[in-house]
Order: C-alpha cells, then sequence, then structure tokens
C-alpha cells in the first residue's frame, strides 16, 4: 500500500484545470498514493509550445505508463491531428472501459450497472476512407474500410472477459453486426464465441446484434452486465448507456494498453461554462477511481466512490447541471467530508 505511483497529470483546456484541481484536492484528502507530474496538452500546449500534443507531454506519459487528463480541445485547422487519436495510436490504447452506473436514482432506470468495452484501434475508424469519382463529380462515391484483424478482435475480447473474472462481473456480451458485415463482424464474433469458450464456467457469455442490443438497452439495461463490441458500435452504445444513467457530466472513461492507461472524464471542456467555478468534477473523480482500480487500489477506490455517490444522491450541494447550487469547490469540499 505504500508504493507511490507516479501520473502524468494533464489538466487540459476550459473547465479541464478547476474539474483536475478539485480531483487532485478530493484523491489527497483521501491519502491516495500517488505523485504528479503535471504537463500540458490541447490549446494550452498550441498556445505556449504551438503543438497540442508536446513531447515532453508523450514522454512524461511513456515514464509514468499512466495519465489523468481534463478535456482538451482540439485545435480546428489543418496541420494538427486529433490529440486522442494521437494518444490511442502512440501507446496502442486499445481498450475504451466506459462504466455506466446508477448514481442518482428517481431518473428513468435506477438499476443500471453495467461496462462497455469498446475496441479502440480497428473497425471504421483506421481511416482508410476514399472518393469515386464518377463523370464530372469528383466525390459521387465515397468509400470507408472497417478493419478487423483476429489479433485486434482477441486482445479486447479477452480484455472483457479478465476484467469480468477479475471485477466479478457476470456475464459478457459480444455484440456485432455478423448477419449483415459477414467478414469484418463475422470475425469479431467468431473472436468471440473463441474467447468465451475458453472462460466457460467462470464468466458467461452470450451474443447480441447491434441494433437488437440498442432497442434493449433502452428497455432493460438492467439486464446487462458487460458489452464487448467494435469501435463504432462501441461509441454509439457507451454515448446511448452514459444517457441511461445521468448524461456525460457523470461518466468517466479509461483508453487502456497492455502498458499505460489514460483516464479522463467523457465530456469536453464546457466552454460556455468555463472560469465560472461551477463545472462539475464527478467525471474527472470517477475517471481518478478507475485509474486507481487499474493499480490494483480498489478498497481506496470504493472509499472514494461512495463518498461521491453519498454526495449525489443527497442532492444538497451538487452542481447545477444536475439540479444544485453549489460550485466545484462547495461540491468538492462536500464530498471530502463524506470519506470515511
Ligand atoms: P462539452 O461536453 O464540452 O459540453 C456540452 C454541454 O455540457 C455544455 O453545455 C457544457 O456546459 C456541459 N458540460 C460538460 N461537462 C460539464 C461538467 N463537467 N459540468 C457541467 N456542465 C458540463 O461538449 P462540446 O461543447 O461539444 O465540446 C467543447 C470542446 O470540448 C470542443 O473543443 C471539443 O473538441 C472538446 N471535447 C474534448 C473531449 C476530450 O478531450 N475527451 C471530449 C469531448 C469534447
Amino acid at each position: 500500500m505504500s508504493t507511490r505511483h507516479e501520473v502524468t497529470l494533464i489538466p487540459g483546456d476550459g473547465i479541464g484545470p478547476s474539474i483536475t484541481d478539485a480531483t487532485v484536492r478530493l484523491l489527497e484528502a483521501a491519502g491516495a498514493p500517488l505523485t504528479w507530474d503535471r504537463q500540458i496538452a490541447g490549446m494550452t500546449a498550441v498556445k505556449e509550445l504551438g503543438d497540442p500534443l508536446p513531447e515532453a507531454t508523450l514522454d512524461s506519459i511513456k515514464r509514468t505508463r499512466l495519465a489523468l487528463k481534463g478535456p482538451l480541445e482540439t485545435p480546428v485547422g489543418k496541420g494538427f491531428r486529433s490529440i486522442n487519436v494521437a494518444l490511442r495510436k502512440e501507446f496502442d490504447l486499445f481498450a475504451n472501459l466506459r462504466p455506466a452506473k446508477t448514481v442518482l436514482t428517481g431518473g428513468r432506470f435506477d438499476n443500471v450497472d453495467l461496462v462497455i468495452v469498446r475496441e479502440n484501434t480497428e473497425g471504421l475508424y483506421v481511416g482508410i476512407e476514399n472518393y469515386v469519382k464518377v463523370g464530372a463529380d469528383p466525390h459521387a462515391v465515397a468509400q470507408s474500410v472497417a478493419v478487423v484483424s483476429r489479433t485486434g478482435a482477441e486482445r479486447v475480447i479477452r480484455y472483457a472477459f479478465e476484467y469480468a473474472v477479475k471485477h466479478g462481473r457476470k456475464r459478457v456480451t459480444v455484440v456485432h453486426k455478423a448477419n449483415i458485415l459477414k467478414y469484418s463482424q463475422g470475425l469479431f464474433l467468431e473472436t468471440g464465441r473463441a474467447v468465451a469458450a475458453e472462460y466457460a464456467g467462470r464468466v458467461e457469455s452470450d451474443d447480441k446484434i447491434v441494433d437488437a442490443c440498442a432497442m434493449e438497452l433502452v428497455m432493460r439495461p438492467e439486464r446487462f452486465d458487460m458489452i464487448v463490441t467494435t469501435n463504432l458500435f462501441g461509441d454509439i452504445l457507451s454515448d446511448l448507456t452514459s444517457g441511461l444513467v445521468g448524461g456525460l457530466g457523470l461518466t468517466p472513461g479509461a483508453n487502456i494498453g497492455y502498458e499505460t492507461g489514460i483516464f479522463e472524464a467523457v465530456h469536453g471542456t464546457a466552454p460556455d461554462i468555463a472560469g465560472k467555478g461551477v463545472a462539475n468534477p464527478t467525471a474527472v473523480m470517477l475517471a481518478a477511481c478507475q485509474l486507481l482500480v487499474h493499480i490494483e487500489h480498489d478498497a481506496l477506490a470504493t472509499r472514494i466512490r461512495t463518498a461521491i455517490e453519498a454526495t449525489l444522491r443527497e442532492r444538497k450541494t451538487v452542481t447545477r447541471d444536475i439540479g444544485g447550487t453549489a460550485g466545484t469547490d462547495e461540491y468538492t469540499d462536500a464530498v471530502i467530508a463524506r470519506l470515511k
């Protein structure tokens, strides 16, 4: 319990610095064994160094293999690469882990507790696209290629099953569209069934076609435990499940590779409220809990999460986006006061 972990802290843009400061304050109050290497990225880094993803930031993550990241504004314009895509590629972050758990009861669903594992590097997001010219129209037809490899599918599906074993999850559902996309989705499903067979007796498994899965998620989300799926389906379904439990403001996400984990809120920089002291820091706080679980400090993560959930459920000192009047600091103080 005494080893300290160094974590690259990227405060980010917009509301990023205030919600990451709040999170660091909470972690310190809880006695988390973390030290911070502060680095910049996004617009903050463009303004200071002319590069949205400076080498120093990449070098820090290479060393620490752990990062807690505030939202980043990707500069619009030629010559700037998407920071999130660049990080995924650089560190081969093949699994995107998105939990969705009901915290604020009395909403549409009170018993959601599921985890989506989205393949993060392949599928339709590999960027192999082209136009076909027909007659005088250079953009007459557009084509996008979906790439699924057995290795890519297997590592993310195995990650989901291993996660289930480690965290006592009962069932993994492989979500696909193999009835239509027989090659790419077929390979994902075939690989899913092969990996599932290895875990028979330890983790239950089934498979569902993505459209049927989407309908069932909005009708009976409590029936799902874990979902593993390809990049595009995971992107869409994980925002859908965030919506089932109160929106993006409460949702964390982790990007995991064999060596590196980058943890963040799912929401963006919220430019409309930046600098006003009213942002909700919950998503980054929950991302920090994911980081603690990743480094096997599960008990500490549960302690912090319990304080967050209790504060939210009481609804006395919560931020405006969820119907309260508290500012970021006041809410953070209330969570800290609830740490046991
Ligand atoms: P957004 O998530 O920043 O904001 C959408 C709405 O939600 C806004 O009304 C905002 O005020 C509110 N909101 C978001 N987070 C909140 C919080 N913690 N507390 C209270 N209210 C919150 O989405 P957007 O406006 O589409 O994007 C703004 C910028 O963020 C863009 O530059 C985009 O590229 C970037 N972005 C970054 C990431 C990331 O770094 N992971 C993710 C999404 C968007």
